[in-house]
């Protein structure tokens, strides 16, 4: 099956007594047993919800996965990966990371005595120097937040496999869409399903996509442990979203390239990142591994102070300033004071990532009303 039909019917089944099409929303917290020991595989919701299980199903089909584990949300899947981790173990992240990782990373995992080493994973082969005893897991962003870097998924695999760690690539900002990290190697896969797989920006959701099973028997086991398992109707928002996602990314993906080609041509803008320009610096991996390159787009502007970057932050009339992205509403992010004020300036600023940084996620409205909102803003 190719991917739009897996979307809309990978794991769906019509409902049996009724036949409703749409998959139902299980509003339920426990279910009837006819004896003790005899049920029908539901014993409680935070264990097993039908509604989740089939979103689980359907998801594991889109990253080419054989199990699929949804959660409270991308944090709390992060969370459930770092917990199959124990005390003394370490943790390689890429120095480039949605700020949320770095924070779940540095703050909490590192008082369990987790330690993260974030390093630079542009070159894969110089990850080994940083491998230990204790490594246990590298942890990869591509395409990362909002520098738009790519890393090359195969051969962090690689490097990853000769070690024997295991490999968790959080691919929220292709979505499965665009990129399937398993098909690469990775051995987990991260979603915050609050971004492109909802996508209609009214949902929390995180998910864990594996090939193996002692892993799923493992986050499965977190999952239901620990708890931070999605409510039965948020389940239900995020497959009736899917089942539009191929249609939406390559809306996005469109509307990204225009975005992205008119800011390049503008006088009064500095850089511009979007990995479809072939002047990005890994347009190459982009080619390599993805099937389109998606409606995130980040850039500075000639006259690079905070004061220039707020004026045209605040002038916009289309793109909604606020956090988040993936959404079919366009929106422009500061990523300094927004997504990223967890991570330290210095650390920021040593990654790369400038205060005046402007983050746009690319909406699937009409181009022209982008482009004439960009227009007046930028002036
Ligand atoms: C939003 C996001 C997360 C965290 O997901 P939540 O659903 O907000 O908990 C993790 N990684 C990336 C790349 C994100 O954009």
């Amino acid at each position: 099956m190719k991917f739009g039909t897996k979307a809309l019917h990978a794991g769906i089944e019509p409902e049996p007594i009724t036949g409703a099409i749409m998959t139902p929303i299980f509003q339920t917290s426990t279910y009837v047993q006819e004896g003790l020991g005899k049920h029908k595989g539901y014993e409680y919701a935070r264990t097993q919800n039908p509604t989740r299980t089939v979103l689980e199903k359907n998801l594991a089909a889109l990253e080419n996965g054989q199990y699929g584990l949804c959660f409270a949300s991308g944090m709390a899947a992060t969370d459930a990966v770092g917990k199959l981790l124990k005390t003394g173990d370490e943790i390689i992240a890429c120095d480039d990371l949605y700020g949320g990782t770095y924070r779940i990373f540095t703050k909490v995992f590192e008082s369990f005595g987790i330690h993260t080493k974030f390093v630079s994973m542009e070159d894969p082969a110089s990850i080994s120097a940083h491998i230990t005893p204790q490594t246990k897991l590298i942890w990869a962003e591509t395409p990362t937040n909002p520098l738009l870097n790519l890393i090359d998924i195969e051969a962090v695999a690689k490097v990853a496999k000769q070690h024997g760690v295991m490999l968790c690539v959080d691919n929220t900002f292709a979505s499965p869409y665009l990129q399937n990290p398993l098909d690469w190697g990775a051995d987990i896969v991260m979603h915050s399903a609050t971004k492109y797989l909802g996508g209609h920006s009214d949902v929390v959701m995180g998910a864990l996509i594996t090939n193996r099973e002692d892993l799923h028997q493992r986050l499965a086991f977190i999952q239901n442990a620990c708890g931070a398992v999605p409510s039965p109707n948020d389940c239900f928002l995020v497959l009736r979203g899917i089942k539009t996602l191929h249609i939406r990314m390559d809306r996005h993906s469109e509307n990204g390239r225009a975005v992205a080609q008119y800011l390049s041509q503008h006088p009064k803008v500095g850089k511009v990142y979007w990995i479809g320009l072939p002047t990005h610096k890994n347009h190459a991996i982009a080619l390599k591994q993805m099937r389109n390159f998606g409606g995130m787009v980040s850039f500075t502007l000639k006259e690079d102070t905070m004061q220039n970057a707020q004026r045209v932050m605040e002038s916009f009339e289309v793109f909604a300033l606020g956090e988040s992205l993936g959404g079919v509403e366009s929106l422009c992010t500061h990523p300094a004071t927004m997504t990223h004020a967890s991570i330290p300036k210095e650390q920021r600023e040593k990654n790369g990532l400038k205060d005046t940084l402007i983050r746009l996620s690319v909406g699937i409205e009409d181009v022209e009303d982008l482009i004439a909102d960009l227009a007046q803003a930028i002036g």
